[in-house]
């Protein structure tokens, strides 16, 4: 369904990334698979993918707080596949902290990753999508896109503004055969998810299975964590051809979060 196309992931080398750089990889996609990790992890991870679904799969360590970085991946792809077709932003990192405590490195961090990468990767690959008339970008942002927790402000601001940089990109693309959508997911449990995990419970001074029910799931009515899977098939949907009239949307996979 996608055997020709080249798909960039940022942040893929672990988590809901690395489930999206497969389910593409498993409908026949090239893929760019950026994130940080082990170099012999890594190269065992691009193999697997490589021999598994039979595609030409290239590790990109490019660091998505640094501009420069940035441009030396997209470019560097581009020499390699000739085209980025679809461009998936998931690269994000998470701080806790009261806002007048928030270390202000954690909140450039945040903001340069989680937001600004996007912009960086967006305005980067347009230019190719647009020349041949198709292309898919899909950002990944949160439930906390959409609604705000308590501690996170850098978080929640980045993930806001993630979606209003999809929604702009949608209606400036919107007849060039791109669509540009963002995809809320509520708690899935990955790394990310596991340190904030530990730490409440050290704070809290609660068993982590008590952490999980009371303080991670209580905002998810469905109170079991979203699959990996479950966010990275719906994102491979959102690169088909089928879905091809859903742009600028935020797409909620959060077991009933924001329906409160
Ligand atoms: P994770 O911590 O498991 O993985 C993060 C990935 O990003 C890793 O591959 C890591 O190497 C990469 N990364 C981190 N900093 C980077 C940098 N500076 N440059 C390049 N790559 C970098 O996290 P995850 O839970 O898989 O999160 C992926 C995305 O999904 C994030 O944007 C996150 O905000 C979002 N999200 C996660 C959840 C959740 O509950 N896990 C919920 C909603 C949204």
């Amino acid at each position: 369904m996608l055997r020709g196309k080249t798909a960039v992931v940022t942040g893929a080398t672990r988590g809901i990334g690395l489930g999206i750089a497969e389910a593409l990889a498993g409908r026949g996609a090239n893929i760019v698979l950026n994130g940080l990790g082990d170099e012999h992890e890594t190269r065992a991870l691009v193999e697997r993918l490589r021999s598994t679904h039979g595609v030409d799969v290239v590790h990109s360590a490019a660091d998505m707080s640094r501009p420069d970085e940035i441009e030396r991946m997209v470019t560097d792809a581009s020499e390699r596949f000739g085209t980025l077709d679809i461009l998936v932003n998931n690269a994000g990192i998470q701080h806790v902290s009261p806002v007048e405590s928030f270390p202000v490195d954690k909140w450039n961090q945040i903001v340069a990753i989680n937001l600004t990468a996007a912009f960086h990767t967006t305005r980067l690959c347009l230019p190719g999508m647009r020349a041949r008339q198709w292309g898919r970008i899909v950002n990944i942002a949160s439930a906390h896109g959409l609604v705000a927790s308590p501690y996170k402000s850098a978080y929640v601001a980045a993930k806001h503004g993630l979606i209003g940089l999809t929604k702009t990109v949608a209606l400036e693309t919107a007849r060039d055969g791109v669509t540009c959508n963002a995809v809320c997911p509520g708690y899935v449990l990955t790394e990310l998810v596991e340190r904030q995990i530990d730490d409440q419970a050290v704070s809290h001074g609660i068993a982590r299975e008590e952490v999980i029910e009371r303080v991670i799931l209580e905002r998810q009515p469905s109170k079991r964590f979203v699959k990996v899977s479950e966010v990275a098939e719906f994102c491979a949907y959102l690169c088909g051809n089928d879905a091809s009239s859903i742009t600028g949307a935020q797409l909620s996979i959060d077991g009933g979060w924001v329906a409160q």
